[in-house]
């Protein structure tokens, strides 16, 4: 049954320290520490997992599918995401590490960087037939598909309005089973191995869709404790690479932009680098481009929280191994795809999680009282009252959470008042 906001990113309350570090780097101001513990405000987290890269005593994680879960399905197909191919330092073949996934347990593979090939091809369609919004916005990243949906909804027409790799790996690999093998559905699990914990959110709250065609999510970090120790040594047993350069290209940023062969990308990766550049697109202040690539994680895919490997030596590595997918490519098809299977069936909303009351005259109100506390607060943004912003603060205030005496300075100069209206009394 469909869970309301789902995330995948929570807190681990005992492990909190209070330190307040998670507070500043969250894009969306989710998160208040209160009362020496953080908290995060579900409705307006994106699972970028930016806290989860900050807090140093490990307190925020990421809710994936544990390994054991396949075990529930008779037939297990995985789906490892392109970013998986570089976290070894002892293999230099992506055919030993697709194998290595049957070995561990799965029954089959299917390489997410070849369902990236299908849309690659369907963006191009829709490009070529010029009905798209100017510039088109990449949905591949799903905490940017969100961001965009709480904080920039004006973009939201220029969503490409396409499925993502994960979801389209997913729906081929399942028919794959059903039509080619005769695998009743109902025995079928499909499991995605997922760099990011914004994919297990988008199994939970699937976008543009009512259904997720994923089974489960299970961290590329889990994986690798199993796949790692058995590499080294193994032969593969078949040749189960079916992705060309292009596909596996999308694990790191620009890679989705240049498979399409347009000059006018621009490829834009990091929460902080995002949010400018959207920023920008709202006021119209880029009007050169055709394609926008937007990835939350610094780097892309190979940047993500649930990876093992420092991102930029994960891309050196899929960089070299994947030189010789060019013999691959040039003995494979991709499958005959219907663009309506790669279509989104339901249009993308606007999230309105900022919107201080559903009754206009009511947030109007609201909003003045909010302005009217804000001039009261010292306008340092120092965080010490566990909001990231004064102008945080006193939404807080507004909405019930947070008092103004949250506020270190204004609580000293009342002190301060009290103590010298009590001396003053005893003169
Ligand atoms: S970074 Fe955030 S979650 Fe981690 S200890 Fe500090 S306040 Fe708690
Ligand atoms: S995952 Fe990202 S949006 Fe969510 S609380 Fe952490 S930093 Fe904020």
């Amino acid at each position: 049954m469909k869970q309301t906001y789902f995330h995948s990113v929570t807190l681990d309350k005992e492990k909190c320290m209070g330190c307040t570090n998670c507070i500043r780097r969250c894009p969306t101001e989710a998160i208040r520490v209160r009362d020496g513990k953080a908290r995060i405000i579900k409705e307006r987290c994106i699972d970028c997992g930016e806290c989860i890269r900050v807090c140093p005593y490990h307190a925020k994680q990421a809710l994936t599918d544990p390994f054991s879960s396949i075990e529930k399905f008779k037939y297990k197909i995985a789906l490892p995401a392109p970013a998986l191919y570089g976290q070894f330092h002892n293999v230099r073949d992506i055919n030993v590490i697709l194998n290595g996934l049957k070995e561990i347990g799965f029954d089959d593979v299917y390489e997410v960087a070849r369902a990236a090939e299908i849309v690659t091809i369907a963006t191009m369609d829709l490009l070529m037939q010029k009905k798209l919004e100017m510039p088109v916005i990449s949905t591949a990243c799903p905490a940017i598909l969100r961001l965009i949906r709480v904080r920039f909804p004006s973009l939201i027409k220029n969503l490409l309005p396409l499925n993502a790799p994960m979801d389209l790996a997913a729906k081929l690999a399942r028919r794959r089973a059903i039509e080619k093998k005769g695998i009743p559905p109902e025995d079928i699990g499909v499991f995605f191995i997922s760099p990011c914990p914004a994919k297990v959110t988008t199994l939970h709250e699937p976008l543009g869709e009512d259904t997720s065609p994923v089974d489960g999510v299970i961290a590329i970090s889990e994986v690798y404790k199993k796949l790692a120790p058995i590499l080294g040594s193994l032969k593969p047993k078949e040749k189960l690479v079916r992705a060309g350069l292009k596909g596996v290209n999308w694990c790191h940023s620009g890679g989705e932009a240049k498979a399409l062969s347009k000059d006018a990308y621009l490829a834009v990766d990091g929460i902080d680098n995002v949010i400018s550049v959207l920023e920008s697109l709202e006021d119209n202040q880029i009007s050169h481009v055709e394609f926008v690539e937007a990835c939350a994680c610094a780097g892309g895919c190979v940047g993500g929280p649930l990876t093992v490997e420092n991102g930029y030596a994960a891309r050196a590595r899929i960089e070299q191994i994947s030189k010789k997918l060019t013999s691959y490519e040039t003995e494979r098809e991709l499958p005959q795809i219907d663009l309506e299977d790669v279509l989104i069936s339901k249009p993308i909303e606007y999230v309105p999680i900022l919107k201080l009351d559903d009754d206009r005259a009511v947030a109007m109100q609201k909003m003045q009282e909010m302005k009217a506390i804000e001039e009261r607060l010292p306008k340092l943004d120092c965080g010490s009252c566990g909001a990231p912003s004064c102008k945080a603060l006193a939404e807080d205030v507004v909405r019930g959470f947070g008092r103004e005496i949250d506020c270190i300075h204004n609580l000293r100069s009342k002190v301060n008042e009290l103590v010298r209206e009590i001396s003053e009394l005893e003169m």
